[in-house]
């Protein structure tokens, strides 16, 4: 971190900043120069703020040399890390992992029929949501614990691990029984109590981008569940908010290679809430692997026009067959299995 003091910063004050960039662990080097005066920290400055150290009136520029996060950075780790779920395993050169599913659990014959369809069609993993997070409190909420154990029953009939969102602590000992994979959705990104709780679990973590999070703050919320005790997170892009209003989300592809140069977890794409209409999700879905993902989540359902919840964007299994067929191209042409 480089830290420009301007230049009548009387020696006391230098003097103690130094002082106390000392006591914190820091190596610091001074130089004076014609019109500032710099201070540069050497060694682990992840736990100090730039903001916080700028409230120094005499403090001119505060300029972070190397990024806030240490366990997710590729710096400091620079081979891919491969998620383990329940025995498929998702990053590095790995093939690309296919989740498929209804955005919401329904009922049991609903969700053992998804599942065998998915299954059949090429999915290597079912998704499907139990505690939904609705913007109006009069949709669908989901099935709750009932939901849970229907996937549990489509994932003994199928072998398919399953995905689910937790969308409070409180629900944590159920989903560490139960969930192959824990998805923590959008606008939980940065519930930082619930990282934490995602943290001290022994269960890997899909961790959605916020709809509107900098791919930093997405970053320094991986950065919460690893510090927190939890290697195992993957990163899933959902679409951000912008001013487009032709699809639901605006689909930042760009999140691949940039999380890839900057991190060393998975990344996986939900063309689904991306862009929220079932006639998009192909060909996004195809642009994705070819851009390095390590996954597609996507919404399938046997019976769209009847669907709780996000029916405009879920595929007919038929269509995902198709799908997962031409994926399969793109990936081998990049050099990947799926
Ligand atoms: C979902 O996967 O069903 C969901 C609610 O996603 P998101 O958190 O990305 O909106
Ligand atoms: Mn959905």
């Amino acid at each position: 971190m480089i830290i420009t003091l301007k230049k009548r910063t009387p020696q006391s004050e230098v003097d103690r900043l130094i002082e106390s960039f000392e006591r914190q662990g820091l190596r610091v080097h001074f130089s004076e120069g014609e019109n500032f005066n710099v201070i540069g920290l050497v060694g682990d400055a992840t736990r100090l703020s730039e903001r916080d150290i700028l409230a120094n009136e005499w403090v001119a520029n505060v300029q972070r040399v190397g990024a806030p996060y240490k366990l997710a950075n590729r710096m400091f780790h620079p081979e891919d890390t491969i998620v383990d779920v329940a025995g498929i395993r998702i990053g590095g050169h790995e093939k690309i992992a296919m989740i498929a599913g209804p955005c919401a659990v329904e009922g049991l014959d609903e969700i053992v029929e998804a599942a065998k369809e998915v299954k059949e069609a090429g999915a290597g993993l079912l998704r499907g949501g139990a505690y939904k997070p609705r913007t109006s409190p009069y949709s669908f909420q989901g099935l709750g614990y009932e939901g849970i154990k229907d996937m549990v029953k489509a994932r003994e009939i199928t072998g398919l691990p399953i995905v689910s969102e937790l969308m409070s602590a409180d629900k944590i000992d159920e989903f560490a029984e139960n969930v192959d994979l824990v998805q923590i959705g959008a606008r939980n990104m940065q519930n930082f109590d619930l990282l934490k709780e995602v943290g001290r679990l022994n269960k890997p973590v899909l961790l959605k981008r916020g709809m509107s999070a900098t791919i930093e703050e997405w970053i320094m919320a991986a950065e919460y569940i690893m510090a927190s005790g939890n290697p195992n997170v993957i990163f899933c892009e959902r679409g951000i908010r912008t001013f487009e209003k032709y699809t639901r989300n605006t689909l930042d592809l760009s999140v691949v290679p940039i999380l890839k140069e900057r991190t060393h977890l998975p990344v996986i794409i939900d063309p689904s809430h991306a862009t929220g209409d079932w006639k998009y999700i192909e060909p996004v879905s195809l642009a994705a692997i070819a851009a390095g993902a390590d996954g597609l989540i996507i919404e399938v359902h046997p019976h769209p026009e009847c669907a709780l919840s996000d029916g405009a964007q879920s595929l007919k299994p038929a269509k995902y067959a198709e799908l997962v067929k031409k994926a399969r191209m793109v990936a081998r042409a990049v050099g990947r299995d799926l």
